[in-house]
């Protein structure tokens, strides 16, 4: 009897263990923890229950990388930044084509879409031999997201506004991560008032993040008083949260690109105070011309993160057309994925770069 009570729970305990195992992300390691639990049901063994704990613990994450796809977790990551999506092909405005064709392009040449936030907070998952790239679009303009009706009075999303397309190509390319930051200014976001409510909750039930981009599109740069400051930006905050009562708005994109001329206020673009209201931003964006160091990078300061114009016109030989050219010919710059979250990969050569104080708790893993 005192043999069949063990056997009941010695099977109980397996059961678990393959229940937990089975939880586990990645099939190559649930086939792994598997085999030797099912061995080991037919072996009626004291110390089975330890060494089941120590084969599951012992999975070492870097066996599971491929070296060579080439991974180079210190390279660098591009930051898009849109304004419209129109017409008419502009400085600032993408035609409903071209953003199809920048989205499937970047699909093809193995970019991955992450949010700002994974990527600033270095907890980025994305596919082996893939490279990361995000997208933002500044202003929140009516043509970023708008609703339309159809014959019979109903709503629907316009499918040549941004989220259209985007929801379009999420739809086809279930792999590509569809995702996007907006940056948001003033009290009528999509310019759409009676949607407004609808839009917000919708971006964020969608996977899709909001930025502030102050409350009434503000240029820093002249600004002398630290209060005017904090009341544009955090007057945008309460906006948001007016709608979104628990949304941390705690991105930012420099109307202009413009920091105050006064250093010493710099700092309250990052954090600060109005009335009853804290902010504290992750990221502040630039308007720039180069894509961003890698979140383990000595070079990466998320309080300054240049972006790249997505656009063909005016770019200056520094557009999203000439970066992807310059990726294509230098593939050793470009950031690419060991597809394991928890293990930072990168070749010898760039271990100098790596800030080892940003990597929390991944494990550094260089290869010749
Ligand atoms: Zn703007």
């Amino acid at each position: 009897m005192k043999s069949m009570t063990k056997r009941i729970f010695l099977l109980f305990f397996l059961l678990t263990l393959i229940l937990i195992a089975c939880e586990k992300k990645g099939t190559d390691r649930v086939e792994e923890v598997h085999n030797p639990v099912e061995k080991n049901m037919v072996v009626d063994k004291e110390d089975t229950e330890k060494e089941e704990v120590e084969e599951i613990t012992e999975i070492d994450p870097k066996e599971n990388i491929d070296l060579s796809l080439k991974p180079n977790e210190a390279g660098e990551v591009m930051i898009l930044m849109y304004h419209n999506i129109g017409r008419e092909e502009g400085e600032w405005t993408r035609t409903p084509e071209n953003f199809r064709k920048d989205l499937l392009t970047l699909y093809e040449k193995g970019y991955r879409i992450v949010s700002l936030k994974d990527f600033v907070n270095n907890n980025m998952d994305v596919e082996a031999g893939k490279t990361p790239v995000i997208i933002t679009f500044d202003d929140g303009n009516e043509n970023n997201f708008r609703i339309i009706k159809d014959d019979n009075g109903l709503d629907y999303i316009d499918p040549d506004s941004a989220i259209g397309i985007l929801e379009e190509f999420k739809k086809a390319y279930p792999d590509f991560g569809v995702t996007a930051t907006f940056f948001l200014f003033g009290e009528n976001p999509f310019r759409q008032p009676e949607y407004i409510d609808f839009k917000l909750n919708y971006l964020i039930e969608n996977g899709y993040d909001i930025g502030n981009h102050t409350i009434d599109h503000r240029s820093m740069r002249k600004i002398e008083d630290k209060d005017e400051i904090q009341e544009a930006i955090a007057k945008q905050v309460r906006v948001i949260n007016k709608i979104l009562p628990d949304y941390e708005v705690n991105t930012y994109a420099l109307c202009y690109g413009e920091r105050p001329r006064n250093k010493d206020l710099e700092k309250y673009l990052e954090k600060g105070t109005y009335e009853d209201l804290n902010y504290e931003n992750i990221a502040i964006l630039n308007v720039g011309w180069n894509p961003a160091p890698s979140p383990i990078s000595k070079n990466f300061n998320p309080l300054s993160l240049p972006r790249i114009r997505a656009s063909e016109m005016n770019v200056d030989n520094v557009g999203l057309y000439n970066w992807l050219e310059y990726f294509d010919k230098n593939p050793d710059k470009r950031y690419i994925s060991d597809g394991v979250k928890e293990v930072i990969t990168v070749p010898k050569e760039f271990k100098e770069n790596i800030d080892l104080d940003s990597l929390g708790d991944k494990e550094l893993y260089v290869y010749e």
